[in-house]
């Protein structure tokens, strides 16, 4: 790992505690707005569910121009994700990808059991949920049921993440991607690598 990426998850590893324990700071102030007139330099890309309960740069107390967040449900990646993606490493210089799924996951609860309207395929078809025994849903979909979905979709999306920025650039890796998973309660961040 990257020493930059090693300050990157250290940086979100104390936002997140911060933000745990209401200690945040007021990132979008005047002063704040106006230092963003000079550009863009974001040191994460944070890849996340669209759920209404989980503000990503609140989730790590992190400013203007930190984070470049790229959100659809349940984090599926659409060739329109993966090409912010791309533009974030490769133009922004960001070398930290983080997928960020979370506890609760409507999304995955879907795929999980099964009965998502047609509409919804473009989101569920790309939760493949592997390891869990497909008898056991939709009846026994509980807590730790959907838990456990969401830690797999979220290494599968990691993996399929790290395979599209190889393909890319084979010789010299553009970033180093993790998975994660949020607390609603706690709010807590806790990673999976
Ligand atoms: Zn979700």
């Amino acid at each position: 790992m990257p020493s930059d990426t090693q300050t990157a998850l250290r940086h979100l590893r104390q936002g997140n505690l911060r933000f745990v324990e209401g200690r945040t700071a007021n990132h979008y102030s005047p002063e704040n707005r106006a230092e963003s007139l000079f550009g863009q330099q974001p040191w994460a890309v944070i890849v996340g569910c669209s759920d209404s309960r989980v503000p990503v740069e609140a989730v790590f107390d992190a400013g203007a121009g930190e984070l470049f967040v790229v959100r659809t449900a349940g984090h599926v990646l659409a060739q329109a994700s993966l090409a912010s993606i791309r533009f974030a490493v490769e133009k922004l210089g960001a070398q930290t990808v983080v997928v960020l799924g979370h506890e609760d996951c409507g999304a995955v609860a879907a795929a999980l059991a099964g009965d998502a309207p047609e509409w919804l395929y473009p989101i569920t078809r790309h939760i493949r949920i592997n390891e869990i025994d497909p008898s056991r849903a939709p009846e026994d979909a509980d807590d730790a049921l959907l838990a456990a979905a969401v830690d797999e979709h979220v290494r599968d999306t990691v993996a399929e993440l790290r395979e599209f920025l190889d393909d890319i650039s084979p010789e010299r890796s553009l970033a180093h991607v993790v998975g994660a998973a949020y607390k609603l309660a706690s709010g807590e961040v806790h990673w999976l690598d």
